[in-house]
Parts: C-alpha cells; sequence; structure tokens
C-alpha cells in the first residue's frame, strides 16, 4: 500500500489467542460474539501486526512482536507454537531486507510490541536489527521500571534496556518526528503514553493505531480493551483520532487485527465509526 510517496507493508509474523472477555472489556460476550468466534478456552484469534514504512530515505520498523522471551508455558496459553516467530524472515517475506530497518519504533513497550527488538544470545541480549536506532517514549520506559503490580507483567527489560544502555535507544518525551512525516502522537488510555504512529506525505497518511484500536471490532469507540489504564482517556482519544482518520480517509492498521491489514475509517450514525478493509 501507499501513503502518498510512502510505501507501507504489513508483517505479521504470528497469531495467537487471548482471552476474549480481555479484549472487550466491559461488552458482555452476547455482543462480541456475535462478531468474533472463541474457542472452549473464550480464547478469540488475534495476531502480531508490525508495519514497515519505507520512505525513500529510511526504512522505518514499526513494533517488533513478541520475540524470543516467552517461555513455554506463556506459548501454550497463547496457542503459540513452541518456537519464536522470526521476524526478520516475516519481513524478508514481504521482500524488504531486514538489514535496511534504519529505524525500529515501538508505541509502547508492553512485550507484544517489543519483544523482536532485541534478540537473548548466551551473552545476553542484542539487537534484533543491528543498523537501527531504536525509538520509544521515555515516560513510558520509566512507568515500565515501576513494576506495578497491574501491569507489570506486560514488560521485560531485556527487550529495551540493553538498547539503552548501548545508546541504540532513543527515549523521547511526548509527540515526536521520527523522520521527515512521520511522527509518534501520544495517545493515552491503554496507559498514559502509549503513542500511535502517523506517516504522511504528499497530503495522505498511513496511520497505526497500536492498542488505541486493536482490532477492526474496536472501531466502536465504547469497546475497550479490558487491559486499558484509563478508560474514559481511550474513549476520548479514539473519538477525537477516528474522527480525523475518517475526514481525512486515513489509511490504517490495527495492533492486533488477524485479518484486516488495511482499513479505512468511516463514520457510522449508530456505532460512531466503522472500518472498512482497504
Ligand atoms: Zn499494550
Amino acid at each position: 500500500m501507499t501513503a502518498g510517496d510512502f510505501e507501507i507493508t504489513h508483517v505479521q509474523p504470528a497469531r495467537f489467542r487471548w482471552d476474549g472477555g480481555a479484549y472487550f472489556g466491559v461488552v458482555p460476550k452476547t455482543l462480541w460474539g456475535r462478531k468474533v468466534a472463541s474457542d472452549d478456552l473464550n480464547r478469540i484469534e488475534v495476531a502480531f501486526n508490525c508495519y514497515v514504512v519505507r520512505t525513500g530515505e529510511h526504512t522505518i520498523l514499526i513494533e517488533t512482536a513478541a520475540g524470543d522471551k516467552l517461555d513455554a508455558r506463556s506459548r501454550e496459553r497463547m496457542a503459540m507454537p513452541p518456537k519464536a516467530e522470526d521476524l526478520r524472515d516475516a519481513i524478508a517475506a514481504q521482500g524488504i531486507d531486514p538489514e535496511s530497518v534504519d529505524i525500529v519504533v515501538n508505541s509502547h513497550l508492553h512485550f507484544d510490541h517489543c519483544g523482536g527488538n532485541t534478540i537473548l544470545t548466551p551473552s545476553g541480549a542484542v539487537p534484533a536489527f543491528p543498523r537501527a536506532r531504536y525509538v520509544a517514549s521515555r515516560p513510558e520506559w520509566e512507568h515500565a521500571h515501576t513494576r506495578h503490580p497491574r501491569d507489570s507483567v506486560s514488560y521485560n527489560d531485556a527487550n529495551y534496556d540493553p538498547l539503552v544502555d548501548s545508546g541504540r535507544m532513543t527515549l523521547v518525551d511526548g509527540d515526536y518526528e521520527i523522520a521527515p512525516g512521520v511522527w509518534m502522537r501520544r495517545a493515552p488510555g491503554h496507559n498514559r503514553d502509549m503513542c500511535i504512529v502517523t506517516a504522511e506525505s504528499a497530503g495522505r497518511t498511513f496511520c497505526f493505531w497500536s492498542d488505541l484500536v486493536p482490532t477492526a471490532n474496536h472501531i466502536q469507540p465504547t469497546w475497550v480493551l479490558a487491559f486499558d489504564l484509563y478508560p474514559l482517556e481511550t474513549i476520548d482519544q479514539k473519538s477525537k483520532w477516528l474522527a480525523r482518520a475518517a475526514d481525512e480517509n486515513w489509511l490504517c492498521g490495527f495492533s492486533h487485527d488477524p485479518e484486516i491489514a488495511f482499513a479505512r475509517v468511516e463514520r457510522d450514525e449508530k456505532t460512531g465509526f466503522r472500518a472498512v478493509a482497504a
């Protein structure tokens, strides 16, 4: 897909399963169950979605999936194969040389968004993209280190601290232009400092929603993940950003939709917005 002069490529290194109730928060299963099937453990199928934005000057990887640091029990619980997905292979399968990635951006530091930043070796975690500069939010990184009981399970320091220590990861505050036209934009709700990523070229915009809108089924502003720390803010941020996406006909990518790689947002009288596969 393209957005102006930018080429946008969807990379899905793996799918997994997660509790449907956790994905739809206070929405009763009688409603979400009409849209998505669940297995006998109440798990729905979701995915790790990453996107590569090629600007002509830079090859920017948005998110790095779960990587190689989940233990066998977690992988089984998530219905994932015992062997970790290889993000570099998944990128190569889309015709992009993983060595060409020169910027990696993490929308936030939950393990399912930055686990592939590094690869474990006997001598410790090393960068999976050796040529790249990594970018993440400083207040999110600080929050990760507070180890709050509510969300500490979402963080694994091996995914980012070796990069921070070696000076490869730039920690930024608030909205930040990663490369000309490509922005991290703070969209709190899922947690305090999560960012969406926008890439704008020649009047066209691609937007990676991250966990603000994890799947197309979360396009209704009130359908919010149970994980979200600040659900009211999620609703407000979704209403604001989705309105802009609809008005400006943005091309959009969801963090965890297993089927829809790209979509556009339209207004809907009943639900506020609807996603239309692009
Ligand atoms: Zn998250």
